[in-house]
């Protein structure tokens, strides 16, 4: 039995409208995600919020998605190759690896953050890398067979985006879970919306939280965090949690009673 039954929103969970409306996945379905929040995102939306989605998922997280054969609504533009550069001790080439034969590393940036709570931090920091290692075993077969010592692989990072989509993932978690809003001052809609790019603000990634492997492949909280001296509504995101990935704490908005700022673990 799904432990996470789809729940019906039937109205945009970004700006209201009642027309046109599509499921929302809570985090993306190419990633495996299985939360859906039935009825939830207008056609004008939902074009917003898979922009940000596609740059990460057509981008850095392409070639792992491809090796791990995650789920695609695009079967045939799958690539059949991957295009790895090897090297030894001498020199290094390219080559386009059959994707049955390739490895792939993921890796998710680590954001230092969230810059809203620290006030006056004008610019995204990258605080390193949390990653995703590819398969041990075909990784040493792979190397072997093409007579190298070691292999790399382009790899974009686009964090602008990643902030972007965690900042969805947090808030349509928020809204799956009936988070009576009028109690907040929400500030996750209009940034989704209308400044995407400032995402980054309203994200950090607790790189210094002890490991904590959860069950499910990834794990999304609601709670109330305390940041100096305010409280937050915040969601807590880990993509691939399962493997001991680091949390993110995402800012969706501010309680508007000072009495509902206690930290207190929403669900
Ligand atoms: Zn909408």
């Amino acid at each position: 039995m799904n432990p996470n039954p789809p729940r019906h929103a039937n109205r945009c969970i970004y700006c209201g409208s009642m027309e046109n409306l599509s499921d929302e996945h809570i985090v993306p379905f190419a990633l495996w995600g299985d939360l859906v929040l039935k009825k939830a995102s207008c056609a004008a939306c939902a074009a917003i919020t898979s922009d940000a989605e596609r740059q990460v998922l057509r981008g850095f997280v392409r070639n792992w998605r491809t090796v791990n054969r995650s789920p695609t609504r695009r079967k045939k533009e799958r690539p059949s190759t991957i295009r790895i550069r090897f090297g030894n001790e001498y020199r290094e080439w390219d080559c386009d690896v059959p994707v049955e034969e390739a490895v792939a590393f993921l890796a998710l940036p680590l954001i230092q953050g969230p810059s809203l709570a620290a006030s006056n931090e004008t610019s995204l920091k990258i605080a390193g890398f949390d990653r995703q290692d590819p398969n041990q075993p075909q990784a040493l077969a792979l190397l072997a067979k093409h007579a190298a010592i070691k292999a790399e692989m382009y790899c974009d990072i686009e964090p602008y985006s990643y902030c972007a989509m965690l900042l969805k993932i947090a808030f349509s978690y928020a809204a799956y879970l009936r988070t009576d809003f009028s109690k907040y001052d929400l500030f996750a809609p209009e940034i989704i919306l209308k400044q995407p790019e400032q995402a980054w603000r309203y994200v950090g990634s607790d790189f210094q939280a002890p490991v904590r492997i959860t069950r499910g492949l990834h794990s999304v909280q609601l709670v109330h965090r305390r940041y100096f001296n305010e409280t937050y509504l915040v969601g807590v995101v880990s993509l691939f949690s399962k493997s001991g990935a680091a949390p993110n704490e995402v800012i969706i908005g501010k309680p508007i009673d000072p009495a509902l700022g206690d930290v207190v673990l929403l669900q």
